[in-house]
């Protein structure tokens, strides 16, 4: 794949590094409001070793904001869940995915292969005018100024290093983050450390009998994990014992013997094969002075319940808003701490999660005495986001809105974009100025689904931000004017975007 380079600046608004999910989609949320952005990346082509392979509905309604859900979906698979069994294959735990339209819009969870999805991703910023894109190229040196920040890049291409000026720099850089580094931020480590063969297999022929259940083999000598992936396409995870030799671990040999209980080589292909070893850690600041992490630069999870993209999606949901506030509004800098303080502790929760399921895979066994155990029923999390904003709220503040389907069968986010939205009660909206208000609003007579949304959450109006989730609610005219009395959403509505945009630019 060609770098592309649409415009000749060297001062930019953002320059993401790093060009994995996390900072592609980062680049098509800052693109689409006319931003100037760079992303660049030190290698020339997507990483291609296995990685993820589900996602979930919250990450498909990030991808309807930019335009490209409908596309992805043709190419993702509906999970039907995960079982944990025992050495005897008695159910342990049951997370079964409902195979409905749920509240966001979407089916709960998607089977996906992950290049497919930097594709289409990458695909996208090529057609955002504001969006430069480098390949080949590392950042090597950062250096913070009074009022913006500079990059020193290595072009490996060109054997060249230049300098960029920004005013801000997001370091989706990944794992072993440059920027991260250069921020000199301190992980918190959760402890979980374990080394892992993850092998991507393609069938040569159809195993039905394989199932679509991704399957957690608990207990015995060595935890493995089954998840039937899209098309042909297959992965096994298997815990190493402890002195295996990770080269012997990677030969085809040794890969196929523990495939064997399952497939052989007449009937599929090694596809990928990699041997990581899956950590939990939380960087201690996600933003410092113009620096900013998001993605696995922030956050490390082991993949036990396939959110490690998942979070570092929700990041960049939740940062861009904030950039574009403080980019093209000047609302303050110090509004960027919002990011971190909601962010983090929601981070926190999935890894935790995830170690304990980890932690279950080797601890989980049939009963001594052969008695079976009951099937503990596991559910999604849907964790609130972190309190950054003083506001009177009720139950459902802090978390995902949802996205009500209106009687012409089209969803509502379709409408709203990336952007603020009021919903409200007829009668409190007749007794306030809505005119000074630039943000789509749905009133109580627009849809009966708008009306059955607020008398589910028994309230007369609420405010949805543009990561979707609820800022605060109101019952009086009181509430409703503090509500609606945050500067940065008056600031931000005139540069959000929504259908029309997408529309305009032919990317609908
Ligand atoms: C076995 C396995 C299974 C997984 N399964 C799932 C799953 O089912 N669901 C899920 O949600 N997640 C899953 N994950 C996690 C998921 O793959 C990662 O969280 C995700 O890929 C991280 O994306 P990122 O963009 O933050 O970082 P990366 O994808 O690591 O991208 C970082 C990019 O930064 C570039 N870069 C680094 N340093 C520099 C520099 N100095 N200059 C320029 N470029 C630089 C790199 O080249 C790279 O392209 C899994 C992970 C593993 C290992």
């Amino acid at each position: 794949m060609q770098s592309s380079t649409k415009t000749n600046i060297d001062h930019y608004h953002v320059v993401i590094v790093g060009m994995g999910p996390t900072g592609l989609v980062l680049a098509n949320l800052l693109g689409l409001a006319d931003l100037r952005i760079l992303i660049l990346d030190k290698f020339m082509e997507p990483y291609d070793l296995p990685r993820a392979v589900h996602l979930d509905d919250e990450i498909m309604r990030i991808f309807q904001v930019i335009g490209v859900a409908n596309e992805m979906e043709k190419i993702f698979r509906p999970n039907l869940g995960m079982r944990f069994v025992d050495e005897k294959n008695n159910l342990l735990l049951d997370w079964p995915r409902s195979q409905e339209i749920g509240k966001n819009g979407w089916k709960p969870s998607y089977k996906f292969h992950q290049p497919d999805l930097e594709r289409i991703l990458y695909n996208r910023i090529r057609k955002l005018p504001g969006v430069d894109i480098k390949k080949g190229c590392e950042a090597i040196e950062a250096v913070s100024n009074a009022n913006s920040v500079s990059l020193r890049v290595s072009d490996t291409k060109r054997d060249t290093i230049y300098n960029i000026e920004s005013d801000f720099v997001v370091g989706c850089d990944g794992a072993r983050s440059f920027v991260r580094n250069h921020m000199g931020i301190e992980l918190e480590d959760f402890g979980f450390v374990e080394d892992w063969l993850v092998v991507d297999i393609v069938l040569k022929k159809e195993r039905p009998d394989l199932g679509l259940f991704s399957i957690q083999f608990c207990g015995g000598e060595q935890p493995a994990t089954y998840s039937p992936g899209t098309g042909h396409r297959l992965r096994w995870e298997f815990a190493l014992k402890e002195g295996t030799c990770k080269e012997e671990a990677l030969n085809p040999e040794y890969v196929w013997g523990l495939l064997s209980r399952w497939v052989n080589s007449d009937e599929a292909d090694i596809e990928r094969k990699a041997i990581y070893t899956f950590r939990s850690t939380l960087a201690n600041d996600w933003v410092k002075g113009r620096f900013v992490l998001a993605g696995d630069s922030a956050h490390l999870t082991p993949p036990f319940m396939g959110q490690g993209m998942c979070i570092g999606l929700r990041d960049t949901s939740n940062l861009a808003w904030k950039l574009i506030s403080i980019l093209k509004s000047h609302t303050t800098l110090s509004f960027l701490n919002s990011y971190q303080i909601e962010r983090r502790p929601h981070a926190k929760e999935y890894i935790l999660t995830a170690i304990k399921l980890g932690k279950m895979l080797g601890e989980l066994r049939s009963e001594a005495s052969g008695e079976k155990r009951k099937p503990i029923h596991m559910k999604s999390l849907t964790p609130k986001i972190g309190k950054a904003f003083k506001i009177k709220e009720a139950d459902f503040a802090r978390n995902l809105s949802m996205q009500p389907m209106l009687s012409n069968g089209e969803y509502i986010d379709e409408l709203i974009g990336y952007n603020f939205c009021l919903y409200i009660d007829e009668e409190l909206a007749k007794d306030y100025k809505m005119d000074a208000i630039d943000i789509p609003i749905f009133r109580s007579n627009y849809d009966t689904s708008v009306k059955e949304y607020l008398k589910s959450l028994s309230t007369k109006a609420i405010l949805v931000r543009p990561d979707k989730y609820v800022l605060g609610s109101a019952n009086t005219l009181e509430e409703l004017n503090n509500l609606l009395s945050f500067k940065f959403i008056r600031n931000l509505t005139d540069n959000m975007y929504g259908k029309e945009k997408l529309n305009q630019w032919g990317l609908k």
